[in-house]
């Protein structure tokens, strides 16, 4: 691990004015620190060697409150364990809880935030492992996935230069509910939709999210819950707990008058970032909450994806996932009201 800088912030200015100061002098990045899961691994692998390190965890940002409009404010630092149990969030965004809980195992959830999981890297093995070339990891150097192993990896929004699958099981549940990400860095506050918030990997694997250096995320907002509608997430994995998905599913799907009137479909396991599929929803919307329309949906779904070597059984695997999925959310026991 190399050696660096420790800052504590005391207010969300300090930790945006602490990382400013950093970024002007610093040669390495600067990284703020809320429960470590991630970083402090990648700092002990010397894939992060961060030269300030912001630890943010007394800022004010631990809550989860009900808005005015019937919507839901989450604290980055809001830890996942405590959103995925949290009353308001189990009884009106089931797919978030159930996304959450199926992610990691109970003493990691108990100390990753929010915040964190948005930022979660990759879990590629080449990109963890700095004896290996990663375009992700040193811009440039190739990608020893592309011809190694890349079983778990990207099938789609892959690029020439990177396939690596976002891992975590959280966003893709936000993308589904359409969370809008809030900011705050040296030139104020801004609120991101979670859809632009990750970029594709293109020629720039390295650039993961539109996050400026030094922009701090305070919080998630979620629209009021869709009236009569039922979500879900279906993970499916190599093994029941305490692993990545190979295939994942977060649905939103209302259905009045016997036709799907709200339909938001999230895809995860599968794509470079948390991938919503308005190929997916398309099909969907308007047509008869039926297993032939779950069928259509999903092979839309797909339609873009981009295999390798070892990683085409999840264009069936996925498609299934989303069929499954999709059944579980239209029955009458999923519904809000
Ligand atoms: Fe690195 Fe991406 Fe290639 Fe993995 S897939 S080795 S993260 S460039």
């Amino acid at each position: 691990m190399h050696t660096f800088q420790m800052l504590r912030a005391q207010t969300p200015d300090d930790a945006v004015r602490l990382a400013a100061a950093g970024a002007d002098s610093a040669p390495r990045p600067i990284r703020f620190l809320a429960g470590g899961t991630t970083l402090v691994d990648l700092m002990k692998l010397d894939v992060e060697q961060p030269q300030q390190v912001i630890d943010i965890n007394r800022l004010p940002f631990d809550q989860v409150e009900q808005t005015a409009d019937g919507g839901l404010k989450i604290g980055a630092l809001v830890r996942n364990s405590d959103l995925a149990n949290h009353p308001l969030v189990m009884q009106r965004y089931p797919a978030l809880s159930q996304a959450l809980l199926s992610g990691a195992s109970a003493q990691l959830r108990n100390m990753a935030t929010t915040g964190g999981n948005l930022l979660q890297r990759t879990r590629c093995v080449y990109f963890r492992d700095t004896a290996t070339a990663c375009n992700k990891r040193q811009p440039g150097s190739g990608c020893a996935a592309m011809d190694g192993f890349h079983r778990n990896l990207a099938i789609l929004g892959i690029s020439d230069q990177c396939i690596a699958t976002n891992p975590s099981d959280m966003n893709v549940a936000l993308t589904a509910l359409e969370a809008t990400i809030h900011v705050q860095g040296a030139g104020g506050a801004r609120m991101i939709p979670i859809n632009d918030f990750y970029l594709l990997p293109g020629a720039t694997p390295q650039r993961e999210t539109v996050l400026a250096p030094g922009e701090l995320v305070t919080h998630v907002s979620l629209a009021a819950p869709v009236a009569n509608a039922g979500s879900t997430y279906l993970k499916l994995r190599d093994r029941a707990s305490y692993e990545f998905a190979l295939s994942s599913a977060a649905v939103l799907i209302g259905v009045n008058g016997g036709s799907i009137s709200h339909a938001r479909v999230a895809l995860g396991g599968v794509g470079t970032r948390p991938w919503r599929s308005p190929e997916a929803e398309a099909v969907l919307q308007g047509a008869a909450p039926n297993v032939d329309t779950f069928a259509r949906a999903a092979a839309a779904s797909v339609r873009d994806a981009r295999t390798h070597r070892d990683n085409a059984f999840k264009v069936d695997l996925i498609q299934r996932c989303l069929v499954q999925a999709l059944k579980i959310a239209v029955s009458p026991a999923r519904r809000s009201a």
